[in-house]
């Protein structure tokens, strides 16, 4: 993006959120403050998937930053969201889950994933997404003491400074290589607190995240329930979040079921993430006590990291095909329901 777009972008962010805060507070305006188009009107085509120009070498020594940076987090686009977290990796690094293996997927030792794998190269710079006391270091986590052998591998928990509606929120980065940070210390967001590694139970670098809360004040975190990370970590500027209820005829959700995505309005050959060269291939939620919807969208489906734009999602159920397209906006989510009687209707929860 170029330098005059860059200001152009800031400045809307900046009106946007200076008109959010007001709106907040309540005050009888005066004067008027600037109304701004909301939702506001779709990017162009394309607009918002990096791509380095033609004839463009990379210099290795300088990799190219091809994401947008994460909205400014909090982010609270409606008083629903809770986007108060930021980026896990240093600009330049993706930073995308991994869509096969997301929050409450099934695998094969009959366990659900009660977090999102953020694959990266061995070594990379984990960084703490939101600021808070480091509450667990090192192998044991799942056990409460220090053991060998954990699943979690060397481990960093923290407690966060913010939380949400009574909630205490932790963080939980797994498999690290290394850790830099010491229990009981203090880390602002953005804090390199270890490195990407494969210890423990992971299958290549990458880090396990996973978000944990109680409503009882602070607690030892691995006894705690999971909430997305997806719904938690503020979306690159200019694409959005994807929320659904996927439901049975008995307006049940659907536990742990295949759906499919296809960007309609950008080229897939450009998409710049390893992980999705064609369709992405995407589940439901498997249903576990502990695995905790969020206390508004009561979702079982969940996807950040989407460029704004038109997409088509495809599910099969009781041998019917069901497809619509839906719009994802830059910064906010798009909430859907799908019943078999009405298939996927965009709506309010
Ligand atoms: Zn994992």
């Amino acid at each position: 993006m170029n330098r005059p777009r860059r200001a152009l972008l800031l400045a809307w962010v900046l009106a946007l959120g200076v008109a959010g805060l007001w709106g907040m507070a309540g005050h009888a305006a005066s004067p008027e403050p600037r109304r701004e188009p909301w939702p506001p009107p779709p990017v162009e085509r394309g607009a918002w998937v990096v791509q380095p120009p033609e004839g463009y070498e990379p210099n290795p020594d300088e990799p190219p930053v091809w994401l947008p940076p994460a909205y400014p987090n909090p982010w609270a686009p409606s008083s629903h969201d809770h986007f108060l977290f930021g980026r896990i990796y240093p600009p330049g690094i993706e930073d995308i889950p991994l869509p096969s293996y997301r929050f409450a997927a099934r695998n094969d030792r009959g366990g659900i994933h009660g977090g999102i794998d953020i694959p990266a190269p061995e070594g990379t710079p984990v960084l703490a997404i939101g600021s808070g006391r480091v509450v667990w270091t090192g192998e044991g986590l799942l056990a409460g003491h220090p053991r060998a052998g954990d699943p979690y591998g060397l481990a960093v928990a923290i407690r966060h400074d913010l939380g949400w509606q009574g909630w205490t929120l932790y963080t939980i980065y797994a498999h690290m290589s290394a850790i830099w940070v010491k229990s009981g210390q203090w880390v602002a967001q953005g804090t390199p607190i270890g490195a990407v590694g494969e210890t423990g139970h992971a299958d290549g670098p990458h880090v396990h995240l996973e978000i944990r809360y109680s409503d009882q004040g602070p607690r030892p975190p691995a006894g705690l329930p999971f909430l997305n990370p997806e719904l938690w970590i503020a979306p690159p500027m200019g694409w959005g979040v994807l929320v659904g209820q996927v439901l049975n005829d008995r307006d049940l959700p659907i536990d742990y079921h295949p759906l499919t995505l296809e960007p309609l309005d950008w080229s897939r050959d450009i998409y710049p993430l390893w992980q999705w060269r064609h369709k992405l291939e995407t589940h439901t939620y498997a249903r576990k006590p502990g695995i905790t919807p969020d206390p508004y969208y009561q979702e079982n489906f969940a996807i950040n990291n989407l460029p704004a734009g038109r997409y088509k999602i495809t599910m099969t159920w009781n041998e019917k095909t069901y497809e619509a397209v839906l719009r994802v906006w830059p910064g906010r989510v798009t909430f859907f329901k799908f019943t078999p009687q009405d298939g996927f209707v965009v709506q309010e929860p």
